[in-house]
């Protein structure tokens, strides 16, 4: 069975799409959405040998060989621009996958979807999918396992339309997740509230040049969070 933090990504993936996996790790998500009737093939990116094999052998296991093709590269340099309908880039950080997007810009045409799970830093990926033209059509949260997962769903669109005017605080925390106001949303932010609190006390009482301005822009954000809660 597959968790639940992918299985809310493999639902937001376009029915009968082919996709690319990048990061597939053990093909998991590929195999789980082929043999539940989502999509029509996919392309399985992995830069690193041992989950490379472990997505290898996952596809023969469940004998998708013809329909999921693993392939070994760095980020979206195993696609060729039009190839896939739907990219999928699941459980790293907002900045890796960010870094992965920016660097395989020309691989997204023809892409119709970007379906994103950051486990941390999401607002990186919400800036980049502004500059680009990305419009975020849905949002998700989840708790598994006591750990936060969030899910991001873009295509090319208008990027400030999900944002009301508040882009700050929606790259922030996420335009749709902000307006969702989940029970998983206000825990996670009540709890980084805290946190920031916390810092901004500490620094304080250090009070050094340098921390001024980081003092500055905590102070925004929390509350940008206050706003939002
Ligand atoms: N996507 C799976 C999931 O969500 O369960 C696996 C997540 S795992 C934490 C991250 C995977 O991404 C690792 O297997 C790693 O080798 C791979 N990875 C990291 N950077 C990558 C890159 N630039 N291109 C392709 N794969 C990458």
């Amino acid at each position: 069975n597959l968790s639940i933090r992918l299985e809310e990504v493999v639902k937001s993936i376009p029915l009968g799409a082919k996709i690319a996996d990048i990061g597939s790790d053990h093909a998991y998500l590929p195999c789980f959405a082929y043999l539940n009737g989502y999509i029509s093939g996919a392309v399985a990116g992995e830069i690193t040998e041992g989950p490379l094999q472990s997505a290898i052998q996952q596809v023969k296991k469940t004998s998708l060989t013809d329909v999921i093709d693993v392939r070994k590269g760095n980020g979206l340099e195993v696609i060729s621009p039009n190839e896939v309908d739907c990219i999928t880039i699941c459980g790293m950080g907002g900045t890796l996958i960010t870094m992965i997007l920016e660097e395989g810009k020309a691989k997204l045409e023809g892409v119709k979807r970007l379906v994103l799970q950051p486990n941390i830093g999401s607002h990186h990926i919400r800036s980049w999918l502004i500059q680009h033209n990305w419009e975020i059509i849905d949002e998700k949260i989840i708790e598994e396992d006591g750990r936060m997962y969030e899910v991001i769903v873009a295509e090319p669109g208008n990027a400030l339309a999900p944002y009301n005017g508040e882009v700050e605080a929606g790259v922030l925390m996420g335009p749709i997740l902000k307006e969702k106001r989940s029970s998983a949303f206000t825990t996670k932010w009540t709890y980084e509230l805290n946190h920031l609190k916390q810092i901004v006390s500490q620094m304080e009482q250090a009070q050094s040049e340098e921390s001024k301005a980081k003092l500055q822009k905590l102070t925004q954000d929390i509350s940008l969070i206050e706003e939002a809660l």
